[in-house]
Formats: structure tokens, C-alpha cells, sequence
């Protein structure tokens, strides 16, 4: 294998001459002297004012030298490399320059948020650890700058390596407390369903954020911390912490109410984001929910193709059917009502709706509306009418954020008030209330309804683009270009960093290109095949070299699919 050097004297020679020149370095791989540390590069840009360039540095475990408690198992593994790729993003961003024309000298990987999930950026292997970086490979004008290049590739890079994959130049503390934390939090999410939870806040958690735009822990100086009152407390084991006592939300039907302003929605948020862990110092880092809970909102102007939404609505005024419903163009509540079916099409078993951002006609229907417009008149079935049903034939649960009626009182289980911040315990007052004003609800569904299996047709793909045969972007976190096709996610709240959305943009391809999308099975069949292939093995997607994925839900994966406007699904 060459080494270090002999990419120095590459770039010596070609120093001076035009960028393309650059071009001889792809797919080339040089090791240290003492064979501890490899460079494999492994794209190379056009220009200077092109996308950076792709290398992977990996440091050998001779010299890395982690000891095996920080990676003996999945859960400690990925609380690591997540550790890891923080350190290295501070140490890229600080020898990261502008060093010449165009990206000249920019150095970055993939960075991290405050979710800790499997991500390509950085990767603990049995023999090494390797990071994903790109780079822009310095130029002067439009020539190449060998000099500058020698220094940052040869000199730079594997001091990087040392200085940042070797245990030795960590506090051994803030790794064993990295790997910790993320082994108690998925042990947490393991008791919830035999304990009958859908979702745990631990007591001293921090669930607000600074802002709608800043996911970083509100102030602590201005932040009220949590705590469960006494009758929902309960008490859950760890491994490293022993026992962590918070509130409990159990299955079954959950009221969050409250005065505006007092915390309802931010609950709700950190619960939405329970299903994924949370770094040191996150405050949420307890904030635990089941796998399979998902966020439902209105989201019109969406397209559905081919979706039973029967159980809500029926008899629309243009006669379309609605056992079979397709448009371009959904309304607030047949939005919604396509959210729900869908998320129990992709196994949902929760469901956690805000009063914010439902469509209010399709969360409840009262005594008056009711007595002024007739029920045929009326193609909505709200949800008050199905929840119970959901619960008790599915076994769905709901949490569901309702500070303006209360008229779900009649079918909560529980019903958690948000008083300054904090919750108490309100169920017994509701369960009064129902009793002195007698109320019930009207035209509660004995059964939620029918479901229809979906077999999207071959054709529902396209990723062609003039005369690129295959093309997929993403521009951001919450969209998706395959072909010349837009997928919008902005509704999906629970995809949390764009690496998800290129991983999501690259299953799409991947199940084109392997004609998983066959006419012959139904959805979840490809996503059962997609997250079987894709389990464990983000590799898959990668392609071993690319370092900016990271994992995603099914859910979330089936809701691309089911946004995209050429999906084509037979009735
Ligand atoms: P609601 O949904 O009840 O109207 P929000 O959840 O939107 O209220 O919260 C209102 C404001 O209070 C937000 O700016 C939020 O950041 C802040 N907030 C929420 N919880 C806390 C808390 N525990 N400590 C301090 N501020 C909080
Ligand atoms: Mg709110």
C-alpha cells in the first residue's frame, strides 16, 4: 500500500498544474509508517467551487485503544462513536480554513445533533474506527496548491486521528458516561411495553428547548425541571443508574390539558422525540417512548394515493370512495385522517396528537354542530368516535394534547394537567365531571373499521432526470427529490436530522433498484424487506463510503413513500 509520503510526492509533482489533475487520487488508499492510520480517498471534486471532496481517515485499535466497556454491546457502540463524532466535529470546525479559491481548506463531517442514533459519519469497527470527512482540496485560482494539500492530507489528517479516535486523549468520565447513558436509555424503552407504558418522563428531566429552532436545553436558570405527581409515578430499572422513578404514561387513552402557555406542547414534543435517545446533558436523556409511536397532524395540500380512510370519512359531496382515496390535494382532515391509517399500516401503536396543529372537525364534533348539521350531511367521523375503538381492537394507544375541550373526558384513561410547567394528576376531576354533567360520547364506534392492504405498482418510482437515469437529492431535513419528483416531509416532525432524509432518499432508490416494488406486495411487506436488509447495516446504503446517513424508523420511510406523488397504488 503506498504510503504518506508517497502522496506527499504526488502532490509535490502535481503542484501548480489545473485542478483536474486532483483526479488521479480517487479511490487510492495511503497508510502511516507505522500502519496505524489509512487515508482512503475517495471522491474528488471537479474545482475548487464544487461539492468537497470524500476521504475516510481510520485509526487501527493498536493505537485507538478503547476499552471494551465503551463498546461491548450495541446500545454502549453507538453512545461512543456518537461521542466521537462530536469530538470530531469540534476538530474539524477548528482546522477547518479558507485557504485558497473556492471550499479550499474546509474540513467537516456529518455532525451530530442531540439524537444519538447509528450514523456513517463515524464508525467503530472490530479493527478500527473510521471517520467520514469532506474536504475541499486546497487550490490557488483554478491550480492546485500541493503544498497546502501535503500539510493538510499527509501532516493534518492523521494528527487529527490521534488527537481525536484515541481513548488516551478523552476524559474517561464524559466517554463512560456517553456509553452509559445511551445503554440505560435503550433499557428503559425495553420495559416499557411489558410495564404497559407508552412513554416514561424521568423526574429532573429538561424537556423545553431554547427555541422552535434550537433543539439545545432551555437555560437551566430559566427551565422548571420535571416531576411526576405521586399517583403516575413509577419506578423503572437501569443498568448503570439502578432505579430511575419519573412519571409513567400509560396505554389506553392520555389527556394532556392545561392553560395556553403551560408546557402541554413541549411535553408532548419530548415524548415525540422519546423514540430516540438523547446525548449527555440533552435533558432528555430519560425521556423515553415506545418505538412505534407516531406523530399525527393535519397536513393539507398533501397527496394520498389509494388510502382506506373509511373509518373517518365517508359520502364526500363528489362521491369519491373512500375506501380506495386519492388526491393531489387533501384537506386538513382527510390529511389527518390518512396520517392515522397509515401510521397503523406501518405498525404504529401510539398515536400522540396536539390540538396545535389538528384539524379541529376532525378531533371532535359537538352537541350543537351536531343538532345543526344533519349526520349525513356530515362525511367526518370524528376521532373522539374512533379512539376507544383503536385502543380496545387495535391496541393503540393515544396521547393527546386537548386545552380547549373536554369533551374527551368521557373516554380518557388518564388525564395529566400542565400547571406552571408541571404535571398533576387531573383524571379524577375529569372522571366528576363527565359524571355531574352526564356526559358521553355520542356515536362512539363499536368498531374502528376495515383496513386495506396497498400494493404499489413498479411504476411508482421514477428517479430519472433529463438524461441522468438515476437522481435523488435532498435539500434539507424535510425534503426528498427522486427523479424530477418533490417528496415534501415537513409534517414529519420525527425525522430529526437530514442524514436520516438522505438515508430514507436512499432506501427509496434502493428499493427501485432492487424491484422491491413488484405490483405483488404490499407496503409493509417492503418495509419489513427494506429494514431487514438496512438493519445493522446502514453499510448497505452507504456503500461502505459515504458518511452522511444515518438510521431512520420504518414509519418514517413509509411516510416518504406515501408522499411521493407518483406512487401508484391498484385498487
Ligand atoms: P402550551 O402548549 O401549553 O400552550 P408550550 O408547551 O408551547 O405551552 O410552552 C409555552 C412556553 O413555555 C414555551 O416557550 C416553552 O419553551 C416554555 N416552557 C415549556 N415548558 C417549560 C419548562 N418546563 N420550563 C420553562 N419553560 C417552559
Ligand atoms: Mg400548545
Amino acid at each position: 500500500m503506498p504510503s504518506l509520503e508517497d502522496l506527499r510526492n504526488i502532490l509535490r509533482q502535481i503542484d501548480g498544474r489545473s485542478y483536474p489533475a486532483y483526479k488521479d487520487l480517487r479511490g487510492q488508499v495511503f497508510q502511516s509508517q507505522d500502519s496505524h492510520f489509512e487515508l482512503c480517498i475517495d471522491h474528488v471534486q471537479g474545482d475548487p467551487f464544487a461539492s468537497p471532496s470524500h476521504l475516510r481517515i481510520r485509526l487501527f485499535h493498536d493505537s485507538t485503544k478503547f476499552p471494551d466497556w465503551s463498546h461491548s454491546c450495541k446500545s454502549r457502540r453507538i453512545g461512543l462513536e456518537n461521542f466521537l463524532a462530536r469530538a470530531m466535529t469540534q476538530s474539524c470546525h477548528q482546522l477547518s480554513t479558507r485557504a485558497g479559491s473556492g471550499k479550499s481548506g474546509l474540513l467537516t463531517i456529518d455532525a451530530p445533533g442531540q439524537e444519538v442514533i447509528e450514523r456513517t459519519a463515524l464508525l467503530y469497527f472490530t479493527d478500527r474506527i473510521e471517520a467520514r470527512l469532506s474536504i475541499g482540496l486546497p487550490a490557488k485560482g483554478r491550480r492546485i496548491a500541493g503544498r497546502e494539500a501535503a500539510r493538510m492530507l499527509c501532516d493534518q489528517l492523521p494528527q487529527l486521528a490521534l488527537d481525536t479516535l484515541q481513548f488516551a486523549q478523552h476524559d474517561s468520565e464524559l466517554v463512560r458516561q456517553a456509553v452509559e447513558i445511551n445503554e440505560d436509555a435503550d433499557a428503559l424503552r425495553g420495559q416499557l411495553k411489558q410495564r404497559g407504558l407508552v412513554s416514561f418522563i424521568a423526574n429532573g428531566s429538561i424537556l423545553p428547548r431554547r427555541s422552535g429552532i434550537d433543539q439545545l436545553p432551555l437555560d437551566q436558570s430559566h427551565a422548571t425541571s420535571f416531576q411526576s405527581p405521586e399517583s403516575l409515578s413509577v419506578t423503572l430499572d437501569t443498568p448503570n443508574q439502578g432505579k430511575v422513578t419519573g412519571l409513567g404514561i400509560k396505554e389506553g387513552i392520555t389527556l394532556i390539558v392545561g392553560g395556553g402557555f403551560h408546557g402541554k406542547s413541549t411535553l408532548l414534543n419530548a415524548i415525540e422525540r422519546g423514540v430516540y435517545n438523547h446525548r449527555p446533558q440533552d435533558g432528555r436523556e430519560f425521556v423515553i417512548t415506545r418505538p412505534d409511536a407516531v406523530k399525527i397532524r393535519a397536513e393539507d395540500g398533501r397527496s394520498i394515493s389509494g388510502v382506506n380512510i373509511s373509518p373517518f370519512i365517508n359520502n364526500l359531496p363528489n362521491q369519491s370512495d373512500t375506501s380506495h382515496f386519492s388526491t393531489e390535494n387533501a384537506s386538513g382532515s382527510t390529511s389527518q385522517a390518512a396520517n392515522i391509517i397509515e401510521a397503523l399500516e406501518s405498525g404504529a401503536d401510539a398515536l400522540l396528537i396536539d390540538e396545535d396543529i389538528a384539524a379541529t372537525n376532525f378531533m371532535i364534533r359537538d352537541l350543537r354542530m351536531q343538532e345543526l348539521i344533519a349526520p349525513d350531511k356530515e362525511p367526518i367521523t370524528p376521532y373522539i368516535c374512533k379512539v376507544s375503538a383503536l385502543h380496545q381492537q387495535r391496541g393503540v394507544s393515544s396521547i393527546l394534547v386537548m386545552g380547549g375541550s373536554g369533551d374527551y373526558f368521557p373516554v380518557a384513561d388518564t388525564v395529566i394537567g400542565m400547571d406552571q410547567y408541571l404535571p398533576c394528576d387531573l383524571t379524577q376531576n375529569a372522571q366528576h365531571i363527565v359524571q355531574a354533567h352526564q356526559m358521553q360520547v355520542v356515536n362512539q364506534a363499536s368498531t374502528f373499521g376495515e383496513s386495506t392492504q396497498r400494493y404499489p405498482q413498479k411504476s411508482s418510482i421514477d428517479p430519472r432526470q433529463g438524461r441522468r437515469e438515476v437522481s435523488s437529492k435532498s435539500r434539507s431535513t424535510h425534503h426528498i427529490q427522486i427523479g424530477e419528483h418533490d417528496i415534501d416531509l415537513s409534517a414529519l416532525t420525527q425525522i430529526i436530522s437530514s442524514s436520516q432524509t438522505r438515508a430514507i432518499a436512499a432506501a427509496i432508490l434502493y428499493a427501485h433498484e432492487h424491484r422491491l416494488l413488484d405490483g405483488q406486495s404490499d407496503l409493509p411487506t417492503i418495509l419489513d424487506l427494506l429494514c431487514q436488509t438496512l438493519e445493522n447495516q446502514l453499510e448497505a446504503l452507504s456503500c461502505g463510503q459515504r458518511g452522511d446517513l444515518a438510521t431512520f424508523r420504518r414509519h418514517e420511510l413509509a411516510a416518504a413513500f406515501n408522499r411521493l406523488r407518483t406512487l401508484k397504488i391498484e385498487p
